[in-house]
């Protein structure tokens, strides 16, 4: 695919995604979904344009599952979820991503989920505690 046609790779440049950030470096970049399932729904983007986690090296891979943790560990000390869901889903964007879904004790999710119709919302508070979070850990 072309890299320009790709919402990803278009994603990770843009100067409106930026408002959603949590966080950053050479390989990821970190945002809250723009169709959130639950509060805190967030993806890990890879930067390199890859297709899904079994086209990446070990060295890259052993990074996302690294972040994969942190990011689950944020999410839970910063909104008290039950659990975190996640799930590197490779369907309509064919761009590797790993979805991060706080699971809170009234909801259940499915993979009915990541294909239902969602409501755009992004809370911008939750992007300010957040990405506090994961700058402090980046320093410590
Ligand atoms: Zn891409």
């Amino acid at each position: 695919m072309d890299n320009d046609a790709c919402l990803f790779c278009r994603f990770i440049t843009s100067k409106e995604k930026e408002k959603q950030k949590l966080y950053e470096d050479n390989l990821v970049y970190i945002m809250l979904d723009d169709f959130p399932i639950s509060r805190g729904h967030s993806l890990i983007i890879l930067k390199e344009h890859a297709p899904e986690l079994g086209s990446v090296s070990s060295g890259v891979a052993r990074h996302i599952g690294r972040m994969t943790s942190l990011v689950s560990r944020g999410l839970k000390e910063c909104l008290k979820p039950e659990n975190i869901y996640s799930a590197s889903l490779n369907e309509e964007v064919k761009h590797l991503h790993v979805h991060l879904v706080p699971r809170y004790s009234n909801n259940k999710i499915g993979f009915d989920h990541f294909s239902s119709p969602r409501g755009k919302l992004i809370n911008y508070e939750d992007v300010s505690i957040l990405s506090r979070y994961f700058g402090l850990g980046a320093k410590g």
